[in-house]
């Protein structure tokens, strides 16, 4: 046993001990901070995942101020059964880029700090599907991704014109740092990137010089995913602003003219636009089959077309959004998103005492991009008793209308307006731990929720929808011809 030394910082903290662990058993506490693992001090969850997958391992921790000794024997595949409180142990690798579009800066104000943290950090794009731009990445930094084999990561291209991905980084890094992207690919790590596209910026001619440089150079890329800008009410960059119909259409024109030339030259459609620009450019959304098994399903490419399959039940696609805006940064698990999802569905906070009868009606609340999915599936249905609702998000404004930034004070507003005793049913995909971004849960709201996960087989079951006999055969998702009617 030893005095702390007031030098040590970048400890895990243990946050849960498995009963009958072999944790347990040696004597770890919820508390304990790990000062080393067999005489090394480990940085992420990473090291310390490859530090404990051993079957001695001696813990120096530190405890009340104190420096402890533990010796754990396990088998080497036996889990050792702790928690720690998050992915990264040592400071969490910030951005110095400054993008214009950069979503963080239009946060309101006065909301919890940790939303506010602007990561660049490969790590975090490894264990939770971050992008990163590569300005901050070094060669010490591709030793390691291809010592431990760190694979896939995600990159945020923009643009490969280094004129204007310096200007939308507002970095000079911004220019060179696409040569980390060479080099990763190189070492064949999987990349998936992902194009933020700018009305007036790097749409048009720039849109369409990048996707030829990703077909030449950069064509081992995995998928690249092409999304637009979100602009809330607290942007204050005068060249931010909505796409026009004619600019979406644009976009979706240039992505299905080069994902043909991918699938013909590669075998692989490589690029593809989010739901939402089929959205922005009334548009149908391309077929089921044409997302595969729909890999960039995160950054809301081929939901829309999952969700309906599994709401018709056609097909239980197995995957779903996560539940949890922005979770990484409220000490998200500390396997992060990568882990195997679990079919638990609702938060401890959820949990209600006076829930409606279940024949009660039903308003399924979502946002404004999930009405626009979720309504002509619930048209197709025999059911009188259930609507949509949309949550128009006051909160943030501008165009923000995803479900994941659906915020307990525009529910608050939205549920006080609709009747009591219906079944309300809201997506997870906009809570953390039972907390919405603006600091509310569920039991702030005016009227009980129920949670459900965020796909179509969780929304079918809560509607106790017999699979596909209670929806035609086919439904056809929102054509430009539907969206006017
Ligand atoms: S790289 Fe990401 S976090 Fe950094 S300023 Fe740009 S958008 Fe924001």
């Amino acid at each position: 046993m030893s005095v702390v030394s007031p030098d040590d910082t970048a400890m895990a903290r243990v946050v849960l001990v498995e009963p009958d662990s072999p944790a347990e058993r040696a004597g770890f506490l919820v508390g304990d901070e790990l000062a080393s693992i067999n005489g090394e001090q480990p940085r992420d969850i990473l090291e310390y995942r490859t530090l404990v997958d051993s079957d001695e391992i001696a813990f120096e921790i530190e405890r009340n101020g104190l420096r402890l000794d533990i010796d754990v024997e396990k088998s080497v595949a036996e889990p050792l059964g702790i928690e720690v409180q998050s992915a990264v142990f040592d400071e969490v690798r910030t951005c110095d880029n400054h993008c214009e579009f950069c979503f963080i800066y239009q946060l309101p104000p006065n909301l919890r700090k940790s939303l506010y943290l602007k990561d660049d950090d490969y790590r975090l794009s490894f264990l939770y599907g971050n992008y990163t731009t590569l300005t901050r990445f070094t060669e010490a930094d591709l030793e390691r991704v291809i010592t431990e084999k760190l694979s896939p990561i995600n990159v945020s291209i923009h643009a490969t014109n280094p004129a204007i991905r310096e200007e939308m980084l507002r970095n000079r890094r911004g220019a060179s740092s696409l040569r980390w992207l060479s080099a990763l690919l190189e070492v064949g790590t999987e990349v998936h990137g992902q194009l933020v596209v700018c009305p007036g910026i790097n749409d048009g001619d720039v849109l369409d010089q990048t996707l030829a440089d990703i077909f030449d150079k950069y064509n081992q890329l995995t998928t690249v995913a092409v999304v637009p800008l979100g602009v809330s009410k607290y942007s204050t960059e005068k060249r931010m602003r909505a796409h026009t119909l004619a600019e979406a259409q644009a976009v979706v024109d240039i992505v299905d003219q080069w994902q043909k030339l991918f699938v013909e030259s590669y075998g692989r459609p490589v690029v593809q636009a989010s739901d939402e620009y089929y959205l922005m450019a009334q548009r149908p959304f391309p077929s089921r089959e044409s997302y595969g098994d729909v890999p960039m399903y995160e950054d809301g490419i081929g939901m829309a077309r999952s969700f309906e399959a599994e709401f018709t039940g056609v097909v239980d696609t197995g995957i779903g959004t996560e539940a949890g805006f922005f979770a990484w940064v409220d000490a998200a698990p500390a396997e992060g998103y990568r882990a195997p999802r679990t079919t638990t569905t609702n938060d401890g906070a959820s949990s209600v005492t006076l829930r409606p009868r279940k024949t009660a009606p039903v308003g399924i609340l979502t946002g404004a991009l999930g009405a626009q999915v979720i309504s002509p599936l619930i048209a197709e249905i025999d059911r009188d008793d259930v609507r949509v609702i949309t949550v128009e998000n006051e909160f943030f404004g501008g165009n923000v209308g995803v479900a994941g930034l659906m915020v307990g004070a525009d529910l608050q507003r939205v549920l006080a307006a609709e009747p009591e005793g219906h079944r309300y049913l809201l997506p997870d995909v906009c809570l953390n731990r039972g907390v919405f971004l603006d600091g509310l849960s569920t039991s702030d709201l005016p009227r009980p929720v129920e949670v459900i996960p965020t796909d179509g087989v969780a929304l079918r079951s809560a509607l106790a929808l017999d699979t596909a006999r209670n929806t035609k055969e086919s439904v056809n998702l929102r054509s430009k011809e539907g969206a006017q009617s």
